[in-house]
């Protein structure tokens, strides 16, 4: 992944309607840059529509928000990780603060769909991030360490350095309140601690991107912070306009 890396989580927003006209609108405005990464994390129905939008163009990528843990079966409801793949996905976000706070994805289970999309050739991106009663009783770097040691341990060090963590405070996501850049610091430094600690010298290459509340108005200040790769957003990356400015920084 080429740093800095800009991730677009559009939620549960945009159909493959909308997402057709996002992206004809995008790939008209944005010139390719080799420079950055950007990848869009559409509605696994949208995915079609984004693949099918980004053509051959090597500068956008595009992947899943969440996949499950077994690759087929009984599982109403529910997207496997080949069955992303297959359908034009490269990346897969695991453990967004969504799926472990309104859905109760445990860090067990964190850790089987980051392995199910290493398994299936997806890139994993694992978020971690602490929430507002964590960060007031001081178990911040707790809790994202725990978050990030449980999510990666079925994954490889190979595996691990293709890939890239999030950090995204829960208490930060979409509220409008953003961590300062020297907040965000401290703790995408715990987390590179952390992750040299574990994997060696497969760390070094791991992007570490900052979301929550992002906009094009504290982008700079964000991405200029020590240790910030990249950024993961939702709210503010559903208006083309919007969305290229901040890949512009
Ligand atoms: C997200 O969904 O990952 C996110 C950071 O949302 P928002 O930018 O809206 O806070």
């Amino acid at each position: 992944m080429r740093h800095p890396v800009f991730a677009a989580n559009w939620k549960m927003n945009h159909g493959p309607t909308e997402a057709r006209a996002f992206m004809a609108a995008f790939t008209a405005r944005w010139t390719p840059r080799a420079d950055r990464t950007i990848i869009f994390f559409p509605p696994a129905v949208s995915l079609g529509a984004v693949v099918h939008a980004i053509g051959a163009r090597r500068d956008l990528d595009t992947g899943v928000q969440n996949v499950w843990t077994e690759d087929r079966g009984a599982f109403t409801g529910e997207t496997s990780a080949p069955m992303a793949k297959d359908a034009g996905a490269r990346f897969a976000l695991v453990g967004h603060s969504e799926r472990r706070h309104v859905f109760g994805e445990t860090d067990e289970q964190t850790a089987k769909k980051c392995a199910a999309a290493a398994r299936s050739g997806l890139v994993p991106i694992l978020c971690v991030g602490e929430l507002l009663s964590e960060r007031e009783a001081g178990a911040t770097n707790a809790v994202v360490v725990r978050q990030l040691q449980a999510g990666l341990s079925s994954v490889s060090a190979d595996v691990v350095s293709a890939m890239a963590i999030a950090y995204e405070p829960v208490w930060a996501i979409g509220t409008g309140k953003t961590a300062t850049p020297e907040d965000a610091s401290a703790v995408h430094a715990e987390i590179r601690r952390a992750l040299t600690a574990a994997f060696g010298a497969a760390a070094a290459a791991v992007p570490i991107l900052y979301g929550g509340s992002v906009n094009s108005g504290n982008a700079k200040a964000l991405l200029a912070a020590e240790g910030i790769d990249g950024l993961l957003v939702g709210g503010a990356s559903l208006d083309v306009d919007g969305w290229a400015r901040i890949c512009e920084t």
